[in-house]
């Protein structure tokens, strides 16, 4: 039990198969209490409710700070403390750089980056005063190796810049005894890329992974719990690979 007594405020975490989902039900397993904030009010109930009465689900779309200021004041109401955010909300789109419109960059940077820093703004102040916390941010091995596994361009730059936000953050942070980090998976198999990854494309895929298969969201999970918890107690502006040796650097 990683997390007995502490609580944790998850994005996007209601959908079935998400990484968001069961990282929740990882954490709640470990003695957590955990609110899961999603767009999909009702399916963030859902999967609060089937967690068990202790656990909450909220409304939340992390590209509207009213939004995250409003859930960020429900978890505290709820809980009364919030030891961990996991800022792992994310969308991606399958384009080539000339298919880029700026509709699709202002959605793919506001949903993974600008949520980011939102959702953080919502939590900080309260986890300074309390002089703790976890904040783990989900990037992409995309960012890393400049995208080729499914998202566009814009999706490799959003997650570079959490990753920049989020070092700049653990530095910042710090003092007030607040850790920050990034994940940054392979390809994990979730519904996110929304029934276009191929059976060829997975083939492929495969090929360059060490470790001989794709990820599972409870792969990436473990690393989230991992950084939630005090096992992590000296680690800050890191980043974990999730990717099965995909990127070895
Ligand atoms: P998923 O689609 O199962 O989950 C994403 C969740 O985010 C959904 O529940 C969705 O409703 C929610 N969401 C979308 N927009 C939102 C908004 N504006 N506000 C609040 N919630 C919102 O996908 P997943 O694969 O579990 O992805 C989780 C995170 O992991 C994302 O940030 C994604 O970019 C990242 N990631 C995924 C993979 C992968 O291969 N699946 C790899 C690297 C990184």
């Amino acid at each position: 039990m990683l997390l007995q007594g502490r609580t944790a405020a998850i994005s996007g975490a209601a959908s079935a198969r998400g990484i968001g989902r069961a990282t929740a039900k990882l954490f709640a397993e470990h003695g957590a209490r955990v609110a899961i904030l999603d767009l999909d009010e009702a399916g963030a109930k859902a999967a609060a409710a089937e967690l068990g009465p202790q656990h909450v689900g909220i409304g939340c779309d992390v590209t509207d700070p009213a939004s995250c200021k409003a859930a960020a004041d429900a978890v505290l109401a709820a809980f009364g403390q919030c030891d961990i955010l996991l800022n792992n909300a994310g969308i991606t789109q399958p384009l080539k750089l000339m298919e880029i419109g700026p509709e699709n960059w202002g959605k793919v940077l506001d949903v993974n980056l600008s949520g980011v820093l939102y959702l953080s703004q919502a939590f900080v102040p309260h986890m300074k005063e309390r002089r703790r916390g976890s904040i783990a941010c989900m990037s992409s091995v995309s960012a890393q190796r400049g995208g080729g596994i499914f998202g566009g361009p814009h999706y490799s730059a959003a997650k570079a810049g959490v990753l920049g936000l989020a070092k700049a953050m653990a530095r910042e942070l710090g003092p007030f005894g607040i850790r920050v980090n990034c994940v940054t998976p392979g390809l994990i198999q979730t519904d996110i890329t929304g029934g276009k990854l191929t059976d060829e494309m997975r083939v492929e895929i495969r090929k360059g992974i060490p470790l001989d298969r794709l990820g599972e969201a409870s792969d990436v999970a473990g690393c989230y719990l991992f950084l939630a918890s005090d096992l992590s107690a000296y680690v800050t502006g890191a980043v974990i690979d999730v990717n099965g040796g995909m990127l070895i650097h």
